[in-house]
């Protein structure tokens, strides 16, 4: 009986150091997946006609407020990719999909004058 308990400790304990060691390196794998799958997204290009005409900027802070006075201001400044309704990327996420750029992905920071309040 004693041999029989000794087993199943030593099968209880190798369980655990498995779910112990085998949980953070899947997190972290499942982790790099996903920042892969972000990265293989392209980015939107400043220069695309589309983008242009939006005044679309990877950086928030470097639109021009002059033509674009939506994001001039107190309310302006607030105003970014990670808040828009338009932003598809999960909140953490340094990038993700815009509805207004198909199959392009926009930086969390970014802005263009499509920009509209998360409901
Ligand atoms: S529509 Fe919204 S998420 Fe897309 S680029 Fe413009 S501000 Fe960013």
């Amino acid at each position: 009986m004693k041999s029989t308990d000794s087993v199943s400790r030593r099968k209880f304990l190798g369980f655990g150091l498995t779910a112990f060691v085998a949980a953070p390196v899947a997190a972290s794998l499942l982790a790099a997946r996903t920042a892969a799958a972000q990265d293989a997204i392209p980015k939107v290009d400043e220069t695309d006609p589309t983008a242009q005409a939006l005044g679309f900027k990877a950086d928030a802070t470097k639109v021009d407020t002059a033509a674009f006075p939506k994001r001039a201001g107190e309310e302006g400044a607030k105003q970014f990719c990670r808040s828009c309704a338009l932003y598809q990327g999960k909140e953490g996420d340094s990038s993700g999909p815009c509805a207004m750029f198909p199959g392009k992905a926009v930086a969390n920071g970014g802005w263009c004058n499509a920009w509209a309040p998360k409901a």
